[in-house]
């Protein structure tokens, strides 16, 4: 059977249906599911994206059969809408539309009212008795087609502000200051000849060629304007981000107009069928009169309110859908109703409205923030919409850090100079330098600065740019324009349509309120009020909100009855551990001993000192004497962690940097450590010297200082032992595990246990004790480990995977050099991502699986666990879950994240 490239809809009927998006693009699919619904969907048909992939394997040729198929199934949508296309009496216009499977909201081309020309315009004119309308269409047609199809796809790349499109619509602006004209639509029959004629002109003089006069020269171009679009730089830009690949193609919708510009019973409009930005359960959405397609979106006109639960600051004024079509908005709500019913979520809708008569033109699962994602799983499992299940995979694990990510301190922002108001498009803080441009916020945000985008609007090319600040603001759109699409789908603080600034891209500088900003001043956002201040204010945690904190715990408890492994967090501080408790970790899978002497305080400076004599001591005695000082802090801090814990596993690693990292470098605190020390600064230089190293990462640290020097060992691990056995005393419990780090040999290991069990020997007889209860295990971090899993579970109890050491020394590289080249491979796509984020599965997971077969083997009982960053990043945790690790450990903000990842991994996604 021949291969079939092109699926028709419309008339209540589909070849296609929602469940078909690879092959049809979510648009499609949806378009052929809403037509069988027997929703009012114009009547047309897709071209698959296979044809796309056939298109770009074959030198951007299309399958010999195509254009016979979209011949025909173009007959079809004629018999449907009673008209013909390119028939002078009784035109039919299409749209050609692009429909990736999974939506990449305006990144990608559409051309509206192909079919339009000199031998169709008198028929629609006589058709409709309203020439206005017709030449309003038509100058859409010439702007959209000569830009997406005459310029773009044919890879010609104008200097800025040179564009076909660019030049007319500023012919277009021209007008309308000459007329006084405050919207497109104020423009009359006459204007619009004229101008078109003008457009045309332009066109040729600009790219050379004639505006084609031919509908199925049109309709072709359009078609392959769209397929190319899929490799434009835009697209491209968005894909990368969006980790969406590169083969799966887009698909093309051709489809019949309905014209939401025929006057003011016509009209376009964008809703939500929930709040995407609050998941409130009311619908929402913008809608503009006597308008079609774009407009909405591309912010040329503040958008009108759909209805009271929509209005704000900005459009308050402006009448709704629901009070000037009450019948065709009730239309409209039913439709949502059905929509949410038969989708189980919440909706995108683009419809269009031709002489009171509603037409759907897309739906889609809407993109929401992470706030409106937890609100919504959990109302519509209330609702029995959906299942406890179908909630918990509702969310992705990293909307859940846009609720933990931090906002403006309150106190700051009260204090600050407001300086505008605009729409509340993407919640939470930021604060940052001023920028102008895309580019200029992905070359600022390379130097490691934090910048907010300052725009009239923003449109596809900036997504880069976007994607690289912390915040957004514009001046115009509503909250379905495309900045505020973008920012929504990505978490991102926003603020659009915010009328009182005045941007000056060129000049770079912002005017609002009397005062003049420009390029890299501070500024800030609130983009969950809209509120923009001048100035830097301070960043706080939002989860000292109850109400959205409990509704997260409500989420992540209903996602707990499904997780299988544990989270436990990293933590070095006894306040670590507290607040890791109440985000809900199950222990502490890493505490870095270490991290006392960095933390400033007092006790961290004494403790340091210590230390430093530590390492600057010339024999075994000094240093024991020095250890013996160090000893109480230590005990102490442990102490406290193991409390706070009450019971809950707490793994310790054992001392792990390279002690040159240690050595003072400031004039005051060397003479405070040879003081103290009693040497003098030459024998200190001569110390450091000797503790120098070529390549320290692989150098005396680990496992090899606790060999070279066992009383540094037997220090900690008696502070660890006699911690928990007091704690056990004094009825508390305690857990501890003893880690020992950077083994690759199980003699290391045996090395150090012979070391605790002598402690653990002495500490009984102290402390009165039988014996104190710990688990003695090894990080997994050096690939020879890994090689000998089964060597080295003879004597640890427990691993601990140390990922980012692993990626370190499983791909050979430095850590802290990977600025200078990792982002080249994963630009020239040699690497999917930074190996150092997102865990290397098909290498280091490798490594790792061997490691968990080889050590259960030698002991089935082995406790498995991860400490590396991937632990809270998803993909890692899902990877975690398959390879059968008993728990992850991250940073305590990720906990959530990860305690979502693994219900969902249990859930099999
Ligand atoms: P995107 O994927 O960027 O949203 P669309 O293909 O949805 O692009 O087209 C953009 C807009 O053009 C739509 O929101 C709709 O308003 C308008 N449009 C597309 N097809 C038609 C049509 N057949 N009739 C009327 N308007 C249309
Ligand atoms: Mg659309
Ligand atoms: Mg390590």
């Amino acid at each position: 059977m021949a291969e079939k490239w092109v699926y028709s809809f419309g008339g209540g009927t589909g070849e296609g249906d929602a469940k078909m998006k690879n092959l049809l693009g979510g648009k499609g699919a949806n378009l052929a599911e809403m037509a069988v619904l027997q929703i009012p969907v114009p009547a047309g048909f897709t071209i698959t994206t296979e044809v796309c992939t056939y298109y770009y394997k074959n030198d951007k040729t299309y399958p010999q059969s195509l254009q016979a198929d979209v011949l025909a199934a173009l007959g079809k949508v004629e018999q449907i809408m009673g008209m013909k296309f390119g028939d002078p009496a009784n035109p039919l216009l299409v749209s050609v539309r692009s429909g990736a499977r999974s939506s990449m909201p305006g990144m990608m081309e559409t051309v509206l009212n192909v079919g339009l020309c000199t031998s169709t315009i008198p028929g629609l004119v006589k058709k409709t008795g309203n020439p206005r309308f017709v030449y309003d269409a038509y100058r859409r047609l010439i702007m959209m087609y000569s830009d997406v199809v005459m310029e773009k796809a044919a890879g010609i790349e104008p200097a800025e502000g040179k564009g076909i499109r660019v030049q007319l619509d500023r012919m277009l602006h021209e007008l309308k200051d000459k007329r006084g004209a405050k919207s497109d639509a104020d423009l009359g029959e006459d204007d619009l000849k004229d101008l078109v004629a003008r457009f045309k002109v332009r066109v040729r003089e600009v790219l050379g060629k004639e505006f084609p006069d031919d509908p199925l020269e049109q309709l072709w171009g359009g078609i392959g304007a769209v397929f190319s679009s899929w490799n434009g730089k835009r697209a491209v830009d968005y894909r990368r981000i969006e980790r969406i690949p590169d083969e799966w193609g887009t698909a093309v919708n051709v489809q019949a107009m309905v014209f939401g510009n025929m006057g003011d019973s016509s009209a376009t409009g964008v809703a939500f069928t929930r709040n995407p930005a609050t998941g409130d359960n009311r619908f929402y959405g913008e809608w503009l009169p006597n308008a079609q397609g774009e407009d909405v979106v591309a912010g040329i006109r503040t958008p009108n309110p759909l209805n009271d639960a929509t209005k704000n600051a900005q459009n308050e004024h402006l009448p709704s859908l629901e009070a000037a079509m009450a019948d065709t908005y009730k239309q409209l709500d039913g439709i949502r109703l059905k929509l949410e019913n038969h989708f189980k979520d919440m909706q995108d809708i683009e419809f269009t409205i031709q002489e009171g008569r509603l037409w759907m033109l897309q739906c889609r699962n809407g993109k929401r923030n992470g706030p409106a994602a937890v609100r919504m799983a959990l109302d519509m499992l209330k609702e029995g919409l959906i299942d406890d299940k179908t909630a918990v995979r509702r969310v992705a694990p990293n909307q859940l850090d846009e609720l933990l990510h931090p906002i403006l301190d309150p106190k700051g922002e009260q204090k600050a100079h407001a300086i505008a108001k605009g729409l509340p498009a993407g919640p939470g803080g930021a604060t940052g330098h001023i920028v102008f441009t895309a580019a200029d916020a992905v070359a600022w945000a390379k130097q490691g600065k934090a910048v907010i985008l300052v725009r009239e609007e923003t449109n596809p090319e900036d997504v880069d740019g976007m994607w690289s600040s912390k915040g957004i603001l514009t001046a115009r759109g509503g909250m379905t324009s495309h900045a505020a699409l973008v920012a929504r789908g990505w978490g991102k603080c926003c603020i659009v349509g915010c009328g009182a600034l005045h941007v000056d891209a060129h000049a770079k500088t912002l005017k609002v309120d009397g005062t003049t900003l420009k390029e890299g001043d501070f500024i800030s956002l609130n983009g969950t009020k809209g509120n923009v201040y001048e100035g830097q204010i301070a960043m706080v945690d939002p989860t000292s909100d109850p109400e959205l904190s409990n509704q997260i715990e409500t989420f992540l408890s209903l996602a707990d009855k499904f997780r299988t492994i544990g989270v436990r967090t990293n933590a070095d501080t006894p306040q670590d551990a507290a607040k890791a408790r109440a985000f809900g970790a199950q222990g502490i899978g890493l505490f870095r001993t270490e991290h006392m002497f960095y933390g400033g305080g007092e006790n961290s400076t004494k403790a340091l000192l210590q230390l430093r004599r530590m390492i600057v001591a010339r024999n075994e005695s000094e240093r024991r004497a020095a250890l013996a000082e160090l000893f109480p802090l230590v005990k102490e801090d442990i102490k406290a962690t193991l409390a706070a814990m009450d019971g809950l596993p707490v793994t310790i690693r054992l001392l792990d940097p390279p002690l040159h990292e240690f050595v003072p470098q400031g004039d005051a605190e060397r003479k405070r450590l040879v003081e103290v020390a009693g040497i003098t600064l030459a024998d200190l230089d001569k110390r450091a010297e000797a503790l120098h190293e070529v390549n320290p990462m692989m150098g005396h640290r680990g496992v090899r200082l606790g060999v070279t020097f066992p009383e540094i060992s037997e220090m900690q691990i008696r502070a660890i032992l006699e911690s928990a056995a007091e704690l056990t005393k004094a009825g508390k419990k305690a857990l501890p595990e003893i880690m020992v780090p950077v083994v690759g040999t199980v003699l290391e290991l045996d090395h150090q246990r012979a070391i605790v069990d002598r402690i653990h020997a002495e500490v009984c007889k102290t402390c009165g004790v039988d014996k104190v209860e710990f688990l003695y295990g090894t990080m997994i971090e050096i690939p020879r480990a890994c090689l000998t899993a089964d060597k080295i579970a003879q004597t640890a109890e427990f691993f601990s995977f140390g990922t980012n050491d692993l990626t370190q020394m499983g791909f050979g590289f430095s850590r802290d050099d990977i600025g200078g080249f990792v982002p080249d491979y994963v630009e020239k796509k040699i690497l999917p991502a930074d190996p150092f984020q997102i865990l290397d599965q098909e290498g280091i997971g490798q490594l790792i699986q061997m490691a968990i077969e080889k050590g259960r083997k030698t002991n089935p009982k082995l406790k498995i666990g991860i400490c590396g960053e991937h632990g809270g990043e998803p993909s890692s945790v899902m990877f975690c879950h398959r390879v059968g690790m008993n728990y992850v450990s991250c940073s305590p903000f990720r906990v959530p994240i990860a305690r979502l990842a693994a219900a969902q991994a249990a859930l099999g996604d």
